[in-house]
């Protein structure tokens, strides 16, 4: 849950407030075989009190590894001032003249147009990567998920940032193709910055595959 700020605003209104800025940057958020195996490795190996714990560390990348695959971005990670999408994507809130490259948020259009879709603040921002993967950046993303029970599936939302479509109600390979085609019919307009991040984290990713 995110605080409230000092003058108890409403948080969803944060984006908005004079002074406070969000910067961009991307974590780490490559779950690999060899991590789950680990995990569960030292769930098994724990003492009796600690298993419960070791157990929800490896849901935890359990949970990531899978949302990856479904290509589903949420806010499901951070602290304090800081919110993580499942693709790496970090927004942070930071004092109004902190370094840092500064987040850009969908436009007041699109936002309008996608107004009766539930969206966290972290998929409000632009600059996600593309599930699995992390090679491109998206602007299209799976954003959300219900359980029909007389179907006994998934059913997914997703949306585009760049035109304010959206799909209601998909199955995962429908919502999946609804991303790829708007990755590729409708261009970024992404800051120089947030590309120069995006850039920045694929150098990352190489040099720790060459470890
Ligand atoms: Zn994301
Ligand atoms: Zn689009």
């Amino acid at each position: 849950m995110k605080q409230l700020d000092n003058n108890g605003t409403d948080p969803a209104g944060a984006n908005l407030m004079p002074g406070v800025t969000h910067t961009v940057s991307y974590a780490d958020v490559v779950v690999t075989a060899e991590d789950l195996k680990r995990l569960k490795a030292e769930q098994n190996a724990a003492p009796l009190q600690a298993k419960y714990g070791r157990y929800k560390a490896w849901l935890h990348y359990a949970n990531l590894d899978r949302w990856q695959r479904q290509g589903y971005h949420f806010h499901y990670s951070g602290g304090m001032n800081s919110e993580e999408c499942t693709c790496g994507l970090e927004i942070t809130q930071a004092a109004g003249d902190a370094d840092g490259i500064a987040a850009e948020l969908i436009s007041g259009d699109v936002a309008q147009l996608l107004d009766g879709v539930e969206l966290d603040e972290v998929q409000r921002m632009k600059g996600h990567r593309t599930l699995p993967g992390f090679k491109a950046l998206s602007v299209a993303l799976i954003v959300g998920f219900e359980w029909h029970e007389d179907l006994r599936k998934y059913l997914w939302n997703a949306i585009c940032q760049q035109c304010g479509g959206y799909e209601i109600g998909a199955t995962n390979v429908v919502a999946k193709r609804f991303v790829r085609t708007h990755n590729k019919s409708c261009s970024s307009t992404l800051s120089q910055g947030t590309i120069e991040a995006f850039n920045q984290s694929l150098v990352e990713d190489q040099e720790s595959d060459g470890e």
